[in-house]
């Protein structure tokens, strides 16, 4: 009840709750009702805290509307890639956050999820991104090259999620993480995570978000 009260569809509590979860977390009571809203969010959390799941489940809902709106379903999702993107720094955290995205998205029948990390071979990556994808999660660098060859289309994307932010900057990349937002289109949603927002990590926000609610826990 306290999960449906956040605005969660009936398959999503489902898999909460099968998931041993009794009460959301500070940063999912605050960020998932906002970000349903569809407002762009910047949002200041530790590891630990439930982050992830702050912005995968608001993910989640977004597909599943997408299945039930007959004129998304007929003219979009399958041709044209991923409805949502989610940049993480490194392989270890897109593998966890595409870990989130099965478990909490259980009940989301055929759900389509792939990750994309740079230190792998390029074949099995290019493979997931030619089928259908209702999500998909890379790091910065891996993307821009399957972007650069043609092989990762964007141009479907509703939301975008920056997960740790600014350890993205910290780790170089910033012109990657503006090539990639400029090639998206201009009507989505964009959700931050970061430690801070100060400084280049700041900057950064004020580029890529519009009238964003700031949320620190
Ligand atoms: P994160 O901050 O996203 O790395 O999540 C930290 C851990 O908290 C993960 O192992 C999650 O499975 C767990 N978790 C997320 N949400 C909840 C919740 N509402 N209740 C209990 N544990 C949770």
């Amino acid at each position: 009840a306290e999960f449906a009260a956040l605005g969660l569809s009936t398959e999503l509590v489902k898999a909460i709750t099968h998931a041993g979860y009794t009460a959301p977390t500070d940063v999912q009571a605050r960020a998932v009702p906002a970000a349903m809203s569809g407002r762009d969010l910047l949002v200041s959390s530790q590891t630990g805290s439930g982050k992830t799941a702050a912005f995968v489940w608001p993910a989640l809902e977004r597909i599943l509307a997408a299945r039930q709106d007959p004129a998304k379903r007929r003219d979009k999702g399958r041709t044209y890639g991923p409805r949502v993107l989610v940049l993480a720094p490194t392989r270890e955290l897109a593998q966890q956050v595409s870990r989130a995205c099965s478990v909490y998205g259980h009940g989301v029948s055929g759900l389509r999820v792939a990750h994309v990390v740079g230190g792998v071979p390029y074949q099995a990556q290019l493979k997931a991104l030619r089928g259908p994808l209702d999500l998909l999660i890379a790091t910065p660098g891996r993307l821009m090259d399957l972007m650069n060859s043609g092989a990762a289309i964007l141009a479907n994307v509703e939301l975008l999620v920056l997960d740790e932010a600014d350890r993205m900057l910290d780790m170089g990349f910033i012109d990657d993480i503006k090539l990639i937002a400029e090639s998206l289109p201009a009507e989505r949603q964009t959700m931050m995570f970061s430690a801070t927002f100060d400084g280049s990590v700041g900057h950064l926000a004020n580029q890529l978000t519009r009238e964003a609610q700031r949320i620190s826990v």
